[in-house]
């Protein structure tokens, strides 16, 4: 089954529960199983800069679901969550659930873009991944400790907090 990585961000509504039970169901999704999860950590917000920081983590997890079928099941587990899709980009949400990606498959679809496009700009994407899966190597070659090394940091820090499935 191809490896994926999943990146969860929350900013409302006690962002570490959300995280939690966030990962309860991605444990829980059909042919699929949850084979680990980085550190919980604390970012802050892109874009408006009037809303909390928000607290980031990623999961992976080894799944027969196809890649569009998995987006609907994270974006199901986003509703569930309460998220509610206003116009502002960025705009503070109580659950964020990205395919950042799907085994070494490159994917463009109206709905689906793999590796998801803001993973080599992103501290708290790559920050995590790299924590998680330290020998990672994306799709177009590059290893994710040289991304890491390159991509601009914006005071993440590292929660000492357990959380678990
Ligand atoms: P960003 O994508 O910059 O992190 P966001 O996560 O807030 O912003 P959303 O509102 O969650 O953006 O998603 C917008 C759309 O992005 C979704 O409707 C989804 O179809 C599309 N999308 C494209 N590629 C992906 C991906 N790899 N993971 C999740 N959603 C994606
Ligand atoms: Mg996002
Ligand atoms: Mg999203």
């Amino acid at each position: 089954m191809p490896r994926c990585y999943i990146g969860l961000g929350s900013n409302q509504a006690n962002p570490v529960v959300q995280l939690q039970q966030a990962l309860k169901a991605l444990a829980q999704l059909p042919a699929s199983q949850l084979v680990g999860q980085s550190s919980l950590y604390r970012s802050a917000p892109m874009g408006p800069q009037d809303q909390p920081d928000y607290v980031n983590a990623v999961a992976c997890l080894e799944t027969a679901l196809t890649p569009l079928a998995l987006l609907d099941q994270l974006q199901a587990i986003e509703q569930l969550h309460g998220r509610e899709r206003k116009g502002e980009r960025w705009g503070p949400r109580t659950l964020d659930l990205d395919l950042l990606l799907y085994g070494k498959q490159s994917i463009d679809l109206p709905r689906l873009t793999v590796p998801h496009y803001g993973l080599e700009q992103r501290d708290f994407v790559l920050q995590p991944l790299a924590e998680l899966a330290p020998q990672l190597v994306l799709p177009n070659g590059r290893q994710i400790t040289d991304l890491l090394q390159t991509c601009a940091s914006h005071g993440l820090q590292r929660l000492d907090l357990v959380w678990q499935a």
